[in-house]
C-alpha cells in the first residue's frame, strides 16, 4: 500500500510510534525512525522494519529543539532523497493538578508534542509538499478534545495540535498534500503503564468496547491516512478510542 515511499515517524523507538513504523514498513514504506534517547528501542525497530525488506534508518532528535529538528530533517532528505509522509508521533505527560503544575511541566509537554509537530512539519513542508501525495499524520489525543483533569498541559498540547492540523490541511491543500490527526483513547504502552490499576478500571468502564487499544490499532488509522485510500480526507481528526469520547 504504501511501496516505494519514504516515511519519517517521530517518537518510533516504542509505543505507537514504533507499531506506526513497523506497520508502515510491512505495506512497504521506507521509515526514518527518530527517537529521544532510547537507542536500543528505536535499533529493535529498525531491524524489525528491515525484516519486511525495506530500508530503515535511526536518529537521535529532540524534536523540542529547533535546531536539533532542523540538522536531522537535513539528514534524513540526504539520505533518502525524498519524503512522502510525516508522522508527528513524539509526546509526553507530565500530569499535575493545574494549582500544581509548574511552568517548566507545561512548556515541556507543549514543546515535545505541539512546538516539535512544527518543527518538523516546518523543516520538511518543502519535500513532502515535492511528493505526488504527501500526507502528514499528528497524534493527538482525546484529552484534547474533551480534556482530562491532571493533564492542562498535555490537552492544551493535544488540542493546539488539532488546530495545527486544520490549519496546514488549508495551507498545504493546493499542493496535494493532505494534514489529518488521529486522537487515541487509552492505548496499552509505557505512558499508560505507570497508572494503577483503579484508574485503569474506571477507563476500561467508560470505553463503550470495555477494553484498552493497541499500538497496532492506532497504527492502523495511520497506514489508511498514508494511502492512497484516504486521498480525499484532509484537516480531518480520527478518534480511535473505542468509542470512549463520542
Ligand atoms: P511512549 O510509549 O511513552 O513513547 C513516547 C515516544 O516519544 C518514545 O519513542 C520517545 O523516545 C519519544 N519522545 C519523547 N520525548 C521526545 C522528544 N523530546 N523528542 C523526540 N522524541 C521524543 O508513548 P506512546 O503511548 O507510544 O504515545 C505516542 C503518542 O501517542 C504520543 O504523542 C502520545 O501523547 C499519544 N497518545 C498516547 C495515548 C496512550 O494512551 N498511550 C493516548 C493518546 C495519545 P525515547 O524512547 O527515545 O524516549
Amino acid at each position: 500500500m504504501l511501496n516505494g515511499k519514504t516515511a519519517v515517524v517521530t517518537g518510533a523507538s516504542r509505543g505507537i510510534g514504533r507499531a506506526i513504523a513497523l506497520t508502515f514498513a510491512e505495506n512497504g514504506a521506507q521509515v526514518a525512525i527518530l527517537y529521544a534517547g532510547n537507542e536500543t528501542g528505536a535499533a529493535d525497530t529498525r531491524q524489525r522494519a528491515e525484516a519486511f525488506g525495506v530500508r530503515a534508518e535511526t536518529y537521535r532528535c529532540d524534536v523540542s529543539s529547533w535546531d536539533e529538528s532542523k540538522a536531522v530533517c537535513e539528514k534524513i532528505m540526504a539520505d533518502f532523497g525524498a519524503v512522502d509522509i510525516l508522522v508527528n508521533n513524539a509526546g509526553i505527560i507530565r500530569d499535575n493538578l493545574l494549582l500544581r503544575m509548574s511552568e517548566a511541566d507545561f512548556d515541556a509537554v507543549v514543546g515535545v508534542s505541539l512546538k516539535g509537530a512544527f518543527h518538523c512539519v516546518r523543516h520538511l513542508a518543502r519535500a513532502i509538499m515535492k511528493s505526488p501525495a504527501g500526507r502528514i499524520i499528528n497524534i493527538s489525543s482525546v484529552s484534547g478534545l474533551m480534556g482530562n483533569p491532571g493533564q492542562a498541559n498535555y490537552s492544551a498540547a493535544k488540542a493546539g495540535m488539532v488546530g495545527l492540523t486544520k490549519a496546514v490541511a488549508k495551507e498545504f491543500a493546493g499542493r496535494g498534500v493532505t494534514c489529518n490527526a488521529i486522537a487515541p483513547g487509552f492505548i496499552q504502552t509505557d505512558m499508560t503503564a505507570g497508572l494503577s490499576e483503579t484508574v485503569k478500571e474506571t477507563a476500561r468502564a467508560a470505553i463503550p468496547l470495555k477494553r484498552m487499544g493497541t499500538a497496532e490499532e492506532i497504527a492502523g488509522a495511520a497506514v489508511f491516512l498514508a494511502s492512497g485510500l484516504s486521498s480525499y480526507i484532509t484537516g480531518e481528526v480520527i478518534r480511535v478510542d473505542g468509542g470512549l469520547c463520542m
